[in-house]
């Protein structure tokens, strides 16, 4: 049933009541008692909370070993790091992600190839992977965006038929599995991210998890000023090897730890918020919904949906149409909005080539790294099309909020000629 209403960016009345939507995250007695207990300790570095988070989030998830870091492009860089990867080395990442998921690889003197997506999972196309493959590749960083794990038996079976590295980049993904395994767990290592927009928030911070204990070493000189000790062992103070500091500190990991002991209730919140969304949205005339397929649990991180132009008989360029009805969207008071404005390879510091100038580590490799942007078409394609929200379905929120979202997008898109 099509509904005629004005739409609030045209003047009419709003479809959602201010302070409908509540902020993220969630904050109880168990996030002030650890945070004050934290507060009133001796050791506010690397204490024992952050050695505590560490065994905590290794057991959520299902892991050997955890080193917390201050975030997760550290964990990102500790995980390029300890898969060997360095000087002119090539690693495979997707067209469409943060920017860090690419830049941790520069971070270790390697060279980014990027490999376009798969319109539906929005994730790197596996089908795509072999062809970006060289003699110089020596790893995958296998991106598993919005909360919707990458296909890793695809993966996994490319990387042993050419003896790659798997990272994982789980940093928008706590929680979401493949095949009943969660991420974080199938490759070699991984990167979790504690930033505030994500689903475990400790106003910033991140985790490296693998396995592997050569790999946790390698990671562990990295993170701590290239030593071999951990502040928690009797140190040399003796550097190594080259070594930053990605060590986490004990008030954020205190917070980390008590949102941790809530966190599996809130990737359940964000699935049932997700499908009553997904419900109020369904068969709306230009709007394509974020799939789930066979075999993955998604955790809506983000939920993304992608704005068929041609079906709301728009003709001009399809940016020009996300760039009307995402204002529109936020008027009507459902905190709404792009995602990436730009496909990693577009970004300046691929295009320019220089990382560390002289043309630094581009000049390290062996051929030449092409960036042409007309090469990711599906990545354009998404990103000129899409919008997407993170905190209308995170607890607090219920799913009442979550239809009353739907409901205004629903609004906007029934009406959207009113913004032609
Ligand atoms: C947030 C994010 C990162 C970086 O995490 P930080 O903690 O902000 O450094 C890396 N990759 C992806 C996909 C992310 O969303």
């Amino acid at each position: 049933m099509l509904t005629t209403e004005k739409l609030a960016a045209c003047g009419g009345p709003k479809a959602i009541p201010d302070g409908t939507v509540k902020k993220w995250p969630p904050i109880s007695d168990v996030d002030r008692a650890m945070v004050l207990k934290s507060l009133e300790g001796e050791n506010h570095a690397f204490g024992p909370n952050c050695q505590a988070f560490e065994e905590e989030f290794a057991a959520w998830n299902g892991n050997r070993f955890a080193i917390t870091t201050n975030s997760g492009t550290a964990a990102l860089h500790m995980a390029v790091a300890a898969c060997g990867c360095g000087a002119g080395d090539e690693v495979l990442v997707t067209a469409y992600s943060w920017s860090s998921s690419a830049t941790c690889i520069l971070h270790h003197n390697a060279i980014p190839v990027f490999v376009d997506i798969d319109f539906d999972t929005i994730n790197m196309d596996v089908a795509k992977i072999e062809a970006a493959i060289t003699p110089r590749t020596k790893a995958i960083i296998a991106v598993h965006l919005h909360g919707l794990a990458v296909d890793m038996d695809a993966v996994l079976a490319i990387a042993r038929r050419h003896n790659l590295k798997v990272i994982e980049d789980a940093c928008q993904a706590h929680g979401a599995t493949f095949r009943g395994k969660k991420v974080g767990t199938w490759g070699d290592c991984a990167a979790f991210s504690f930033n505030q927009n994500k689903c475990l928030c400790s106003g910033e911070g991140g985790m490296f998890v693998t396995d592997n204990e050569e790999l946790r070493d390698k990671a562990r000189v990295l993170w701590s000023f290239g030593e071999t000790r951990t502040p928690s062992q009797s140190r040399d103070y003796h550097a190594y090897a080259l070594g930053w500091m990605y060590r986490n500190n004990d008030l954020t990991a205190a917070f980390g730890r008590a949102q941790l002991t809530r966190l599996s209730s809130f990737i359940e919140t964000q699935r049932e918020n997700a499908e009553a969304l997904r419900d109020e949205l369904q068969g709306t005339q230009g709007l394509i919904l974020p799939t789930e397929p066979a075999g993955h649990a998604h955790t809506y991180y983000n939920f993304t949906c992608r704005i068929d132009a041609g079906a709301l008989g728009w003709n001009d360029h399809p940016a020009k149409l996300r760039d009307k009805i995402i204002p529109a969207i936020c008027a009507e008071g459902a905190p709404v909005g792009m995602w990436q404005r730009f496909i990693l390879p577009a970004m300046t510091v691929f295009q320019a080539k220089n990382a560390f100038g002289k043309g630094s580590p581009w000049c390290l490799g062996e051929a030449p790294v092409d960036y042409e942007t007309a090469h990711y078409p599906v990545a354009q394609k998404h990103t000129d099309g899409h919008f997407g929200m993170t905190v209308p379905l995170r607890a607090p929120n219920s799913t009442e909020v979550a239809r009353a979202v739907g409901r205004a997008i629903r609004k906007v898109f029934e009406n959207v000629e009113q913004l032609y």
